[in-house]
């Protein structure tokens, strides 16, 4: 239907990103790169590009499960802010990239920045997190 990875659901959003669970308007996922410890993300459950093509219910509705998700974050990796950030350039479907920020941290006070090297952890660490997330998410 079109080049966009997360409908896709292939090998390139598998190389950025780990399933954790679906909620009732999205899909969640662990970003592989964990320079900021607890980076999710939440992709919209269907193919839109723009806020406003959703619903006023699938905007409130899909904005439930970003706060639930940046709850489990919060509470898992107790970060001093969490930042989200909507891009989509390159990859319109609505999706939301959930942030955790730390005083003293990397980009504290700025943009997180994806272009510094990556931070890649183990198969047992990223299982761990995402059993982690999982168990706070209720999946
Ligand atoms: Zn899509």
């Amino acid at each position: 239907m079109n080049d966009c990875f997360y409908c896709e659901n292939g090998e390139k959003l598998r190389s950025l990103m780990i399933e954790i669970c679906e909620l009732p308007y999205s899909k969640v996922y662990l970003n592989r790169d964990q320079k900021h410890r607890g980076r999710c993300i939440v992709a919209f459950k269907d193919h839109k590009t723009e806020y406003f093509q959703l619903t006023p219910e699938e905007n409130a509705g899909y904005f439930a499960d970003v706060a639930k998700v940046a709850k489990a974050v919060y509470t898992l990796y107790h970060p001093d802010k969490i930042n989200y950030a909507t891009y989509g350039d390159g990859v319109p479907h609505v999706h939301v990239h959930v942030v955790p920020k730390y005083r003293d941290g990397l980009n504290w006070n700025e943009p997180f920045d994806d272009k510094l090297p990556k931070k890649l952890l183990s198969d047992e660490e990223y299982a761990q997190m995402v059993a982690d997330l999982r168990a706070q998410l209720n999946a």
